[in-house]
């Protein structure tokens, strides 16, 4: 069950952080209500949107540590672990990035557990104004016991 009040985790490759920044401005008071997970460097970034922009509203903002540093992993981990319910990662689509892997393995948790996930920002502003952003959510759990129970 998703609560009213969600986790969300904020994530931006180095060229989307302008985007990322531009959105928070926007979307600053409706993210407060949630419990906000950022990668180290789009988190900092973050902070200082809501200490600027909006220094009168109580954020609660988690900075794990920066995205090629195993920031993405942490993120990972909190998805495996049903402690993630959103997900805003904004991804450079024209630049390799060194950790390439863990972008992969990334979205590859989120369809593994059926999270919300945005990469456009298209795509984050429906989610945001998705009544259901401030709603309580039963999303569809995937069944894995057939694969957990399978013969090796
Ligand atoms: P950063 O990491 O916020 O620390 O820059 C983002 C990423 O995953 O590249």
């Amino acid at each position: 069950m998703m609560k009213k009040k969600k986790s969300i985790g904020l994530v931006a490759h180095d060229a989307r952080k302008a985007d990322i920044i531009e959105w928070v401005e926007f979307n600053g008071k409706r993210l407060s209500d949630h419990n906000l997970i950022c990668t180290g460097t789009t988190g900092s970034l973050i902070e200082k949107v809501y200490m600027k922009k909006f220094p009168d509203i109580n954020t609660n903002i988690t900075k794990l540590k920066s995205g090629p540093l195993g920031g993405d992993q942490q993120i990972g981990a909190l998805i495996a672990e049903g402690k993630l319910d959103v997900l805003i990662f904004f991804i450079d689509p024209m630049t390799t990035q060194p950790h390439d892997v863990d972008i992969k393995a990334l979205t590859r948790l989120c369809s593994v557990y059926n999270i919300i996930l945005a990469c456009t920002r298209s795509t984050a502003d429906f989610v945001i104004s998705s009544p259901l952003f401030d709603e309580d959510y039963k999303a569809v759990k995937i069944d894995y016991d057939t694969y957990l129970s399978r013969r090796v």
